[in-house]
């Protein structure tokens, strides 16, 4: 099986926090979905190899699209690859773009999973991130999603605000679950360079809370979900079974992907490749027939640590046996550290966090790493 990313940079406003690229402009839209058709004609034969398990857009905001733009790029592949006729397409959309009419036309697209920006249900929240929709509009939204008869939902809330309680954590994981979601994604609120968060926390207008207090809503997070049956089988995402997402599953298990659009990442054969991410340079790149990308091919050592921290990071944890290095050569005194600290337990071959462990999973694959010597 492979994956196809579609990567729409547009947005109608720029989140506070968000260090995703994309534009608030809509200048150069018809120049960058053009690109982006012309691109994925010429790069699908690199999908030749496997037949197309998962589409994805993302972004940006690509329910910002007419969703005949995302229908054109949907049977664009279809006509392209060969495609599983259970194929798992996703399209991310916000609240303020939700309506029946669009609804029924993304599913008439060919949409089977959406994937819903929430982040918080509370107003006052929504304003301090600087998102475009209001808590009114998601309930409308979800309530809209709720019946619309996708195969799969999915939405998305942040933690760790300043001055979020477990209280507050609580009511928006009770508002979460009232709406019968069968999938949550739940993301810890960091501060990226160069956004606005970042510029405000350097002001001293905004502080940050605490490690221990992010950890103790992670936590709490964990065991509410595991309550409501939603299975956590990545640091970030719980769903019911049936309704994990296939296709980020698939990067975390080294399925090869295509991604078309300003800033798409692709892997490929062992080769991780990445386009500009910027609007104007990748549309004239692609026109032109420039180099509009940067690629590298991943040595064993590098292949070896992806593996380690992508698998760690999910319930099936990174079976040892099939790295192409053996970290327990150069490591065997960290993990029997961490086995003996209770963050990690051996599954046969495999690793497998703890739920202790999973609050440290990016610490802990880290110093897992084996050496390069490129
Ligand atoms: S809508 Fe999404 S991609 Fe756009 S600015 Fe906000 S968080 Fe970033």
């Amino acid at each position: 099986m492979s994956g196809l990313y579609i990567h729409i940079p547009f947005c109608r406003k720029a989140c506070t926090y968000c260090d995703f690229h994309f534009s608030t402009s809509l200048k150069t839209r018809e120049a960058v979905l053009a690109a982006m058709q012309r691109e994925l004609e010429v790069r699908a034969m690199e999908l030749a190899g496997a037949p197309l398990g998962t589409i994805y857009f993302g972004g940006g905001t690509p329910s910002l699209m007419e969703p005949d733009a995302i229908a054109g790029f949907i049977d664009q592949a279809r006509r392209l690859v060969r495609v599983e006729e259970s194929a798992e397409v996703t399209l991310e959309v916000n609240p303020d773009d939700v309506d029946e009419l669009r609804l029924s036309a993304w599913k008439a697209a060919g949409i089977t999973r959406l994937s819903i920006g929430i982040q918080s249900f509370r107003e006052e929240r929504l304003r301090f991130m600087g998102r475009a929709h209001t808590a009114e509009q998601s309930d409308h939204a979800l309530q809209l999603i709720a019946g619309a008869g996708f195969a799969s939902w999915t939405l998305d809330l942040i933690y760790g605000l300043p001055g979020m309680t477990l209280e507050e954590w609580d009511a928006q994981i009770d508002a979460a679950l009232a709406m019968g979601t069968p999938h949550i994604s739940a993301y810890c609120l960091t501060v990226e360079e160069k956004t606005t968060l970042a510029h405000r926390v350097k002001a001293g207008d905004v502080v940050m809370p605490n490690d221990a207090d992010q950890a103790a809503q992670f936590q709490r997070l964990i065991e509410r979900m595991e309550q409501a049956g939603l299975v956590h089988y990545e640091i970030s995402n719980f769903g019911r079974e049936g309704h994990f997402s296939r296709h980020n599953t698939s990067y975390w298990h080294g399925v090869p992907y295509l991604g078309i659009g300003p800033s798409a990442h692709s892997f490929i054969g062992g080769v991780r490749r990445w386009n500009v991410a910027h609007n104007v340079r990748y549309a004239k790149g692609v026109e032109e027939g420039a180099t509009y990308w940067q690629e590298e091919t991943l040595t064993p050592a590098q292949r070896t640590n992806e593996r380690l921290m992508t698998g760690l990071r999910t319930m099936w944890g990174v079976d040892l046996s099939t790295l192409e290095v053996d970290p327990e050569k150069e490591n065997a005194p960290l993990i029997a550290h961490y086995l003996a600290r209770g963050d990690m337990e051996r599954r046969g071959t495999r690793l497998v966090l703890t739920r202790q462990g999973r609050a440290f999973a990016d610490r802990i694959a880290s110093d897992l790493f084996v050496a390069d010597d490129r």
